[in-house]
């Protein structure tokens, strides 16, 4: 075994992973990347068909996002932002706003094709997001939004009397079904993964979760199974609107409203890439808006550019008819999901894709609403006492600007655009198998679900590992990817090129083949 391998297994416990499989045989040790291929200790390529896990946008060793650290480096790596600003964040900050902030009405192949009438401009712009937290990942943004939603529940809320000022002091959130939102406390708080959740039990406080909409198991969805995406030929009347109508006026009844809806947009990540139909975001949204519930979108996954413009159009034909012959779809601007539905949230996670992939950063965006309930003078102690060592970290503003930079450059908008429709044409072939139930694509996320038979929709046991047996003959086959259960996920970076996309859907299908035979 190579030396870097054994140190691993003497030293390192990896995440999410049992140790006890890890430590059969030896690791993959990447020593370098490129692109969207990752080089190992023993000069083998691997495709980085999840984008490490969901963090890389434009590949590895991108010369630009290169320079930009090199640069920054030159002048100064770290210095803390308790009591400090620096350079290259207050210009990120500057950055993230206005692109959190983008203007979505002029824009010919959005969510609104579909709506009569759309919103008020002035609905969105109320509530326009005006100010960026830091912090170092995906469940420290998380944290942020809770807390800050929290206390600003509690701060404005019209206090009641009697005997529901008791409840009303505790502000109560509500998630979706499978919903994954990190692994610190709070932020597993508000997931619903069992298999993760459930022995922090003891840890955690309670939340709430309502149903999300997983059409392809759906069980007010009437239709039969087809070779399709199950939103496209779901039969339903949206029940799952309607349960969350009742959630939220029923928790409204009991005196204490939710004080925020938590949830990804488009499409949940680590609950199985379960993708939202078109509308849902909007109708749900509006509901929690009704009752008096602040948003919190968690686009950890789905930010910066992820889910592209077509994401929002889930049918098929409609998304051919946008890629036909000599029709060119707008470049489009809109970095996060929510602007594909018009969703202003009151607060935007942002983590993984911030920095290209390249350094641990994330931010919280709210409004200035939000930010005013923390002012006051010092002695009243209205400060939001929280923040972490490395959070503002130079270096990684200097990737996050780098990466923004190319990520709204025409080049990378189209790339995406052409990566997206290569990754659906291929994905079609993955139908003629009959163990994938449903293939799920939001712009550049997809999910892959493995069932015993397509015709029934019969899911394999956790144990039977199906996912992770597929996504080791993958790896075999030199393809880089993490299973969620049953679900295999392609994510690319989004300089794959046409040739690399069909090698990573090839993958699919020949593992899925080989690995059905002895199941
Ligand atoms: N939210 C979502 C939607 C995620 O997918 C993840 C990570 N997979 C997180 C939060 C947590 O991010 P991190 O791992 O950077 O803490």
């Amino acid at each position: 075994m190579n030396k870097l391998a054994q140190l691993d297994h003497r030293f390192v416990w990896h995440p999410f992973t049992q140790m006890r499989e890890w430590l059969k045989r030896e690791p993959v040790v990447i020593v370098a990347g490129k692109g969207a291929v990752l080089h190992d200790v023993h000069g083998r390529e691997y495709l980085d068909a999840n984008s490490s896990i969901w963090t890389n946008l434009h590949g590895h060793n991108h010369p630009r996002i290169n320079a930009a650290i090199q640069r920054q480096l030159k002048k100064i790596a770290h210095s803390s932002a308790l009591g400090l600003a620096n350079e290259p964040v207050s210009i990120l900050a500057r950055e993230l706003v206005a692109a959190a902030n983008h203007e979505i009405y002029d824009l010919r192949y959005t969510i609104y094709e579909s709506y009569a009438k759309p919103p008020r401009k002035s609905q969105i712009v109320n509530r326009k997001l005006t100010k960026v937290f830091f912090s170092d990942d995906g469940s420290t943004a998380l944290e942020v939004a809770l807390k800050l939603a929290h206390e600003f529940t509690r701060r404005t809320r019209v206090k009641p009397v009697g005997r529901a000022a008791s409840r009303a002091a505790k502000p109560k959130f509500l998630s979706l079904e499978g919903a994954y939102h990190g692994d610190t406390v709070g932020a597993v708080s508000l997931g619903h993964i069992g298999l993760f959740h459930k022995s922090y039990s003891g840890l955690l406080f309670k939340t709430d979760k309502v149903m999300s909409p997983y059409c392809y198991r759906c069980p007010f969805n009437r239709a039969k199974p087809e070779r399709a995406d199950a939103r496209e030929y779901r039969k339903c009347n949206w029940e799952c609107v309607g349960l969350a109508e009742k959630k939220f006026a029923t928790q409204r009844r009991k005196g204490n409203p939710y004080a925020a809806f938590v949830f990804e947009p488009l499409i949940q990540g680590a609950a199985g890439m379960i993708p939202q139909p078109r509308g849902w975001l909007r109708r749900v949204t509006e509901i929690a808006r009704r009752h008096g519930a602040l948003l919190i979108a968690d686009e950890v996954m789905t930010g910066f550019g992820r889910a592209s413009s077509v994401a929002a159009v889930c049918d098929r034909r409609t998304l051919q008819q946008k890629f036909s012959d000599g029709h060119r779809p707008p470049l489009q601007q809109q970095l996060f999901a929510c602007q594909h539905e018009g969703v202003q949230p009151d607060f935007l996670c942002l983590a993984k894709g911030l920095t290209g992939g390249y350094l641990p950063m994330a931010a919280t965006l709210t409004t200035q609403k939000v930010f005013d309930a923390f002012l006051g003078e010092y002695g009243e102690f209205k400060t939001f006492f929280h923040g972490h060592s490395y959070t503002a970290n130079q270096l990684g503003a200097a990737a996050a600007l780098a990466s923004l930079d190319i990520l709204q450059g025409k080049q990378s908008i189209r790339a995406r655009q052409k990566l997206e429709k290569h990754l659906h044409d291929e994905l079609q072939t993955l139908w003629s198998l009959p163990n994938v139930g449903d293939i799920r694509q939001v712009g550049l996320i997809t999910g892959v679900e493995l069932v015993r038979d397509w015709r029934t929709r019969e899911p394999f046991d956790l144990r039977e590992r199906a996912g992770i047996r597929a996504c080791e003959a993958m790896a075999r086959r030199g393809v880089l990817t993490r299973p969620i259960g049953n679900v295999i996920v392609l994510m690319p970076p989004y300089c794959t090129t046409p040739v690399q996309v069909q090698k990573m859907v090839r993958a699919v299908f020949d593992s899925v083949r080989e690995i059905f035979g002895k199941l």
